[in-house]
């Protein structure tokens, strides 16, 4: 059923709807507005891929740097052929095993998807999202939806809608309400328009289970790379307003009392704000929301706990660095 909220113009400040209806959401997509949705990773900020001015609005509400690309959504995978000029062996193999989940795959992309999207490269990011809600909104949006995470550029991706509230609140036309994510950290993304597929930024789909499908799959050295191949990496992400400092595990830390702590073990619960995880997964999935719960309560620094990184813990160690650069 459509419904009365129209999209308002660029630049205005609007009502943001709160809605349970994937539906009632993917018709305000459908007539060029931004929603905000729960996937298994954050929250994403959709608009219609292949309508510019709709784009447009994501970078604006979010100040995103327009060299930042996006990747598009689908909910179905033959929404692939409309975007991707040609799928190489290394990466129909990936999109077989891992689609629908939390791997992007970088493919060269076609004309029709506008430039904006990709930040004027001359590839794609794609993903398959696989929980219930997200791929009921995306079918119903019937179109490729692009959409970064839902939140002010450089803070820490939203777990839940009030976190994609908290930031966008006026800035959006729409918020999908669903739980809080499941996986808490962003895609893992693979550049599979080279003749060795490269990942360009670690995520919650880790290097071992990617090169159980493609062996010779190599983890990018992002520090010489990125700048080529995803710009959006040079950018400062995932910050909360506090400093992030990170530290060895089981080390005491003797300030605790006005900090937060987040990490594996006991020995620091004692903080203002203390979080202790049993698994590194646990730790993942809770960080974007702990940095976002400290800043509410105005604390100044937040010491985390270093984890090994092998599985979910390269990605959590890739988020913990990038949130600790000042
Ligand atoms: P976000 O959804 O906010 O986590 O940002 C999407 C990220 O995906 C970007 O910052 C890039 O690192 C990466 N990405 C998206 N599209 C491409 C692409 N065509 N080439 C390389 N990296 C991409
Ligand atoms: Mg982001």
């Amino acid at each position: 059923m459509e419904t009365d909220h129209e999209p308002e113009k660029i630049g205005s400040s609007r009502r943001t709807l709160l809605t349970r209806s994937a539906a009632e959401a993917a018709a305000i997509i459908r007539r060029g507005g931004v929603v905000a949705f729960p996937t298994e990773t954050v929250y994403g900020l959709g608009a219609d891929a292949f309508d510019e001015n709709a784009v447009a609005k994501i970078f604006e509400a979010k100040n995103r740097p327009p060299d930042n690309p996006l990747i598009i959504h689908i909910g179905d995978r033959s929404q692939i052929e409309m975007l991707a000029e040609e799928i190489p062996e290394s990466a129909a193999a990936l999109i077989d095993r891992f689609f629908p989940g939390p791997l992007t795959v970088v493919l060269k992309k076609k004309d029709a998807v506008p430039s904006i999207v990709s930040a004027g490269l001359e590839t794609v990011g794609i993903r398959m999202p696989g929980n219930e809600i997200t791929s009921a909104f995306l079918k119903e949006c019937g179109v490729p939806v692009a959409a970064p995470s839902a939140n002010i550029s450089g803070r820490p991706s939203p777990t839940d809608w009030r976190a994609v509230q908290e930031d966008l609140d006026g800035r959006i036309d729409c918020i999908l309400q669903g739980e809080a994510t499941e996986v808490g950290i962003e895609s893992t993304v693979v550049d599979c328009t080279k003749p060795v597929p490269e990942i360009l930024r670690p995520g919650a789909v880790s290097i071992e289970e990617l090169r159980r499908v493609v062996p010779a799959i190599r983890a990018s050295d992002l520090d010489a790379d990125e700048a080529a191949a995803s710009p959006g990496l040079r950018h400062k992400h995932y910050s909360p307003s506090a400093a992030v400092v990170i530290v060895r595990r089981g080390s005491e830390i003797d300030d605790l009392k006005d900090s937060g702590f987040i990490g594996l073990e006991s020995s620091n619960s004692t903080a203002a704000k203390a979080l202790v995880c049993s698994t590194p997964k646990e730790y993942a999935s809770k960080l974007f929301a702990f940095f976002r719960e400290c800043d509410r309560a105005g604390i100044a620094k937040i010491y985390c706990e270093e984890v090994s990184e092998e599985g979910i813990g390269t990605a959590l160690m890739d988020r913990l660095r990038r949130a600790a650069e000042r």
